[in-house]
Order: C-alpha cells, then structure tokens, then sequence
C-alpha cells in the first residue's frame, strides 16, 4: 500500500491537534445545548471519532449513508443508501463530512434536515475543504484543515473503498489510480 502514496499532505500529529481547537470551538458555541453529531459514512468516521472524543459536552451521535463519489470524480448527484433521516427530537444537528469540494453534499443533506426534521439548527463540519475553481454550492460552518484541489485518500477517505485505513491524507500515484480504476 505506501508504495501507492505520492504525497502525504497530513499526518495524524498535525490532523489531533488541530482537532483539539475545533472541538474547544464547538464545545464553547454548543455549551447548554442539545448537539446531535450526523456522520456521513463512509469517509467521515475516523474523523467523527476523533472529533467525539474532544467534544466535552453531552452529545450523541447517528451516520448517515450518501455517496456520489465514483472513482477520482464526483457524480454530481448525491445518493441516500438510508431513506430515513435519523430521529432529531429538537436537538441541534452538526453535520460530519470527510471533505468538502462542490458543497453538493453538504447542502442537499442539510436541506432534507431543514425540511424534514425538527432540528433547532443544521450546520456542518468537515475535515478538509478543497480549494476548487469555483464558489462551493454551499460552505462549511466548520472545517479542519483547507487543501489543494487534488484528490486525496486516508483518514477515512477512499479510493473505491481502498486506503481509508491510511493513517494519513495522502495523495496516489498514477499507478494506483490505474489499478484500481472502477
Ligand atoms: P461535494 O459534494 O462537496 O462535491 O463532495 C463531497 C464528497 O465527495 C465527500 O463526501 C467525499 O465522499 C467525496 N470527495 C470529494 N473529494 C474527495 C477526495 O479528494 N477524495 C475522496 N476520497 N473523496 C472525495
Ligand atoms: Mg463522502
């Protein structure tokens, strides 16, 4: 496997540090709230588990499947494997995503809370925000680190569900891409 890694881009002693100060950040604008963790699997749940365990206040958390990711390319519509939202009995939401590029993702998730849930409020929270071109459909009330517009494997995030066991953010070399092409 690291004969496939081009660039390692993050490691883990700069990703839980800098996870320490957003979840000091979420912990001091969340104090006195009900906060309800919704992880987008798969990518986000290494990330939400090392978020968790920083976040001082009673919080619970539930995943939800989307994909629209094929390959190095999105698909540009999102897919919800989980056809019902999670219970959210008024609490706030934090969306969890691995990484945050067109927006498509977070913004279409959001938007079902908004409509279908009693949510007190929906914000989001990624690891990564990728520098693309154009604006984002939407932002991310939260994000951890910014990076290049590259594609990236680690952390949780996969290559046609390879790699996510990367301790790491990492890009691939072209060999690898070829390999496992889908
Ligand atoms: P968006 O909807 O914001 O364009 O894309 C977000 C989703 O696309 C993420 O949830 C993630 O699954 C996938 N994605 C975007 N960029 C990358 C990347 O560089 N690597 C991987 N593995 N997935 C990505
Ligand atoms: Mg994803």
């Amino acid at each position: 496997m690291w004969e496939d890694i081009e660039k390692i881009l993050l490691r883990e002693e700069d990703i839980l540090p800098r996870l320490d100060t957003l979840a000091r950040q979420i912990n001091t604008e969340y104090d006195g709230k009900e906060l309800l963790l919704v992880a987008l699997l798969n990518g986000s749940l290494i990330f939400l588990a090392d978020l968790l365990r920083r976040i001082s206040l009673p919080v619970s958390f539930e995943c939800l499947r989307v994909s629209s990711y094929s390959g190095t390319t999105s698909t540009g519509t999102l897919q919800f494997q989980d056809l019902e939202l999670p219970a959210v009995n008024k609490r706030h939401v934090l969306l969890i995503d691995d990484i945050l590029e067109t927006g498509v993702t977070l913004d279409t998730v959001r938007k079902q809370f908004e409509k279908k849930s009693d949510a007190s409020s929906v914000r989001t929270c990624v690891l990564l925000k990728k520098r693309i071109p154009l604006a984002p459909q939407a932002e991310a009330d939260y994000f951890a680190f910014e990076i290049e517009n590259e594609f990236v494997v680690g952390y949780g995030l996969d290559y046609n569900e390879r790699y996510r066991n990367l301790p790491f953010i990492a890009t691939l070399n072209q060999e690898a891409i070829s390999r496992w092409k889908p």
